[in-house]
């Protein structure tokens, strides 16, 4: 058993971190959010004071945070992670930021002979509680075998998708994707149902047919289709809008960084951003599926 600073103890995190402690590690924990720390630490994680306390010592670090200038402001810097972390200290993020942060701080960790992994995530709150994420891995090969049976106590999938970044390029070419499928599925059954059909014999007509996709198998966007995913619960829980956009923001930085044709995901990142100015920013990514609806006249 390892002795694991966990930081950021959010949505995500909290559960992550939690399913450590159950498999018997030393877990220290830190948040700005006092709460989330005393949270955790009543189900048995060690409470600690900052972010460089709970990593001091620690023989693995992981971070999940929400955004790059987070991942960057606690790594880099005279007092950050990297410079007061043990000798042979693992540190893995697994928050989704852009790939060039994630490169810039493997970087600096690897001037002080350290591996750094990045590993974001996919499965969303319901994985991290049921221990069951993707993790999606850049690094090195050494990193990534020392990495691999930690993520296996919060994960069912375990990639290694390249050198430092990769998990980052892999991860946001799965959602934009997942964006592109998600506001396709919902013009389509829109374009059914304002022309008569049941949108429930609809989409067992297309899951089975060469439109067949991961939205209509296990998170169709009309409501009452499906049991138990957020468009039959008012669009409540899931995967929220912003986030949506803030993926696909990450992909068209990389898209334009490499010079990347990605007109689908143009349009995706435009209708998402369009349905987040609406007001739905908090509300589950499938309620774009509204957007497409006929409009009742006053
Ligand atoms: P969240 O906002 O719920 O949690 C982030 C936590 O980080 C907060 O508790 C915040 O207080 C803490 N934090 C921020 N800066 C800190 C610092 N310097 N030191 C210590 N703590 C700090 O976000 P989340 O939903 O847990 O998502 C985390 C990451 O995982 C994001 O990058 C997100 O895009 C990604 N992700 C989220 C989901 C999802 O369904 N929520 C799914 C896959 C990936």
């Amino acid at each position: 058993m390892a002795t694991i600073a966990f930081i950021g103890l959010g949505n995500m995190g909290g559960p992550m971190a939690l399913n450590l402690v159950k498999a018997g590690h030393t877990v220290r924990v830190f948040d700005l959010n006092h709460d989330a720390v005393h949270a955790i630490a009543e189900l048995g994680a060690l409470p600690c004071s900052s972010s460089c306390g709970a990593a001091a010592g620690a023989e693995v670090v992981i971070t999940m945070l929400p955004a790059g200038k987070h991942v960057r402001g606690l790594y880099l810097g005279e007092e950050g992670l990297i410079q007061t972390v043990a000798d042979d200290a693992l540190l893995i993020d697994s928050s989704t930021i852009d790939a060039e942060s994630a490169r810039v701080v493997a970087e600096a960790a690897a001037r002080r002979g350290i591996e750094f992994v990045d590993a974001p995530v996919s499965g969303g709150t319901a994985g991290a509680a049921a221990g069951t994420l993707t993790f999606i891995c850049g690094g090195s090969d050494a990193g990534f075998a020392r990495a691999r049976p930690i993520l296996e106590n919060m994960g069912a999938n375990i990639f290694h998708a390249g050198a430092a970044g990769a998990g980052q390029v892999a991860k946001i070419c799965n959602n934009m994707l997942l964006a592109v499928l998600m506001a396709g599925t919902s013009e389509a059954l829109q374009l059914g149902i304002h022309n008569g059909l049941d949108p429930k014999v609809l989409s067992e007509i297309i899951k089975v047919s060469s439109g067949g996709n991961w939205t209509l198998e296990k998170y169709n966007p009309c409501p009452d289709v499906m049991e138990n995913v957020p468009s039959s619960k008012g669009y409540q829980g899931g995967f929220m809008v912003d986030l949506m956009c803030k993926d696909l923001g990450l992909a068209m930085q990389t898209a334009t960084d490499s010079h990347s044709p990605t007109p689908m995901g143009a349009l995706a990142t435009s209708l998402f951003r369009l349905h987040a100015a609406k007001g739905n920013g908090k509300r589950d990514f499938s309620s774009i599926f509204e957007q497409f609806a006929h409009q009742q006249e006053q």
